[in-house]
C-alpha cells in the first residue's frame, strides 16, 4: 500500500499564520536595535511607520520580547510629577488609547483606573501636589478620600486600626493595564511587515567603532555592519554601552512579581502603595497580579530574594485582607534599569551614530509606544525629539535632573 499523500486543497491550519519573519542577519543595515523589546521593536515600528527608514534589524540575543517585556505587571499611567515626565507619558497614553486599531491587534488595553494609596502625611502632601501638577499639565487626576477609596475598589481595606492606614490617594480614571504579550507581538508583527529585519538568538558582544563614529555590531551570529545603532537592552543597557568605551549612570537590579490562581473577578482596578509597596491588579484571566520591589543588590540574574515577595505578601494582606486565601502560582524577576533621578535616558552620545533609550528602571512599560516614538525620531534625525531633549545623558553633568522618585517609589 502506498503512503498516503497530504491532501493540501483540504489542508486548514491548526495555528494562525507566522507573526513575523525569522530574518538571517544581513552583511549590514541602515540601522541595527540592540534589544527585542517592546522599546526596541516599537523603536523599529515607529523608524519604518513615521520616517521610512526600513532596512533596520533589531538583534536581540534570547526570543523577541522575553526580558522585562514579558515580566512587567504591565500597568500603565502618566501621573508623573514635572513637566517632562508628564509630557513623555501622556504621549504613550494617548499613543495607547489607539493602539488596537493603529497595530490592528487586540492588546486588551483596558482603562481601569489607578489608585495610588497614601498611608502618611508624607504621602498625603506629595500625592496632593502631584494632582495639582497633573491638572496643570492637562493629566486627569483626582484626590480620593478613604470612602472613595473604598467605593472605587471595595476590597480594600480601609479600616484606621492598622499599621498603614489609608489616609487617601491619587486617582487616575484613564490608567490600566494592557497585555504585555500582545504588544511586544503587534508591534513585531508591524514592524516586520514594513521591512524590518527581526533576528533572535544573536547575542551583540562588541560594537565597532572607528574614528569616533560607530560602524557596525558583533554578534554571535556574525559581524553586522551599521549605520547607526540604538542601545535598547533594558537590564543590559550598561553592559552594552560599555561595548562602546560608555561608562553609564545606571544600576541593575532584580525586580520581581507573582501571580496568584486564577479567581473570579474581585478586583476592579489597579491599587498601588508606596508606603506598604505593592502594586496589584486583576488580569483579564482571573490572576491577581502582583508587583515586589527591587532587591536592594545589583544583580544580572533573573530571579530575586525570597523575602522580598515575603514581605510584600505580607504588605498585601493587610491591605487586601481577602487575598489570605488565594494561593501563588508562580513568581519571576526580571533586571531593571535604575537611574539616579528615577527618569530614563533617552539620548545622542559621544559615539556619532550611537543612541541610547535606557534607563526606565521598574516602570517603563507604560511609555513603549512614546519611548519607541522619540527614539526613532532621535535615531532618524541625529537629534532629540521634543519629549525626549530634556531625558539627554548631559543631566547628569549638568544636574538638571528630573527627579521622579515620588512618582515612581514603589515599583510598577
Ligand atoms: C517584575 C517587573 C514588573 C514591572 N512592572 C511594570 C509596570 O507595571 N509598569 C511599567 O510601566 N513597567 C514595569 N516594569 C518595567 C518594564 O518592564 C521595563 O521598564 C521595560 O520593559 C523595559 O524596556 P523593554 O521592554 O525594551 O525591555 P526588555 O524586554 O528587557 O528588552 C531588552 C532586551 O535586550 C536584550 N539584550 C540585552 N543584552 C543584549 C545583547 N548583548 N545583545 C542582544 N540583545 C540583548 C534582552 O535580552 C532583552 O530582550 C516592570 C519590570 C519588571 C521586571
Amino acid at each position: 500500500m502506498s503512503a498516503p499523500t497530504e491532501r493540501t486543497d483540504r489542508y486548514v491550519p491548526h495555528h494562525p499564520g507566522r507573526l513575523w519573519r525569522h530574518a538571517e542577519p544581513k552583511a549590514s543595515y541602515d540601522v541595527v536595535i540592540i534589544g527585542g523589546g517592546g522599546h526596541g521593536l516599537a523603536t523599529a515600528y515607529y523608524l519604518a511607520r513615521n520616517h521610512g527608514i526600513t532596512n533596520v534589524a533589531v538583534v536581540e540575543r534570547g526570543w523577541l520580547a522575553g526580558g522585562n517585556m514579558a515580566r512587567n505587571t504591565a500597568i500603565i499611567r502618566s501621573n508623573y510629577l514635572w513637566d517632562e515626565s508628564a509630557a513623555i507619558y501622556e504621549h504613550a497614553l494617548k499613543l495607547w488609547e489607539g493602539l488596537t486599531e493603529e497595530l490592528d491587534y487586540d492588546i486588551l488595553f483596558s482603562q481601569r483606573g489607578v489608585i495610588n494609596l497614601a498611608h502618611n502625611l508624607g504621602d498625603i502632601r506629595e500625592g496632593q501636589r502631584r494632582v495639582n501638577a497633573n491638572r496643570l499639565n492637562g493629566v486627569d487626576a483626582e484626590w480620593l478620600s478613604p470612602d472613595d477609596v473604598k467605593r472605587l475598589c471595595p476590597i480594600v481595606n480601609i479600616s484606621p486600626d492598622v499599621r498603614y492606614p489609608v489616609l487617601g490617594g491619587t486617582y487616575q480614571p484613564r490608567g490600566g493595564i494592557a497585555k504585555h504579550d500582545n504588544v511586544a507581538w503587534a508591534y513585531a508583527r508591524g514592524a516586520a511587515d514594513l521591512g524590518v529585519d527581526l533576528i533572535e538568538g544573536a547575542e551583540v558582544t562588541a560594537i565597532d567603532v572607528d574614528g569616533g563614529r560607530v560602524i557596525g555590531v558583533r554578534t554571535s551570529r556574525g559581524r553586522i555592519a551599521a549605520g547607526k545603532v540604538a542601545i535598547v537592552a533594558a537590564g543590559h543597557a550598561s553592559v552594552v554601552a560599555a561595548m562602546a568605551g560608555l561608562r553609564l549612570p545606571l544600576q541593575s537590579h532584580p525586580l520581581q512579581a507573582l501571580v496568584s490562581e486564577l479567581l473570579e473577578p474581585v478586583h476592579p482596578n489597579v491599587v498601588m502603595s508606596n508606603a506598604v509597596h505593592v502594586y496589584v491588579s486583576q488580569a483579564h484571566k482571573g490572576e491577581l497580579v502582583m508587583g515586589a520591589g527591587i532587591d536592594s543588590y545589583n544583580g544580572y540574574s533573573q530571579r530575586g530574594g525570597f523575602h522580598v515577595i515575603e514581605h510584600q505578601l505580607a504588605a498585601a494582606l493587610e491591605l487586601f485582607p481577602l487575598f489570605s486565601r488565594a494561593h501563588v502560582l508562580r513568581t519571576w524577576g526580571g533586571i531593571v534599569d535604575v537611574s539616579p533621578d528615577a527618569s530614563p535616558i533617552i539620548s545622542l552620545t559621544p559615539v556619532q551614530g550611537l543612541y541610547l533609550d535606557c534607563g526606565w528602571g521598574t516602570g517603563g512599560f507604560k511609555a513603549t509606544p512614546a519611548s519607541g516614538w522619540v527614539m526613532a525620531h532621535t535615531v532618524a534625525n541625529d537629534a532629540p525629539h521634543e519629549l525626549n531633549r530634556p531625558f539627554a545623558l548631559e543631566r547628569f553633568e549638568t544636574g538638571a535632573l528630573i527627579d521622579e522618585h515620588g512618582a515612581a517609589a514603589v515599583a510598577h
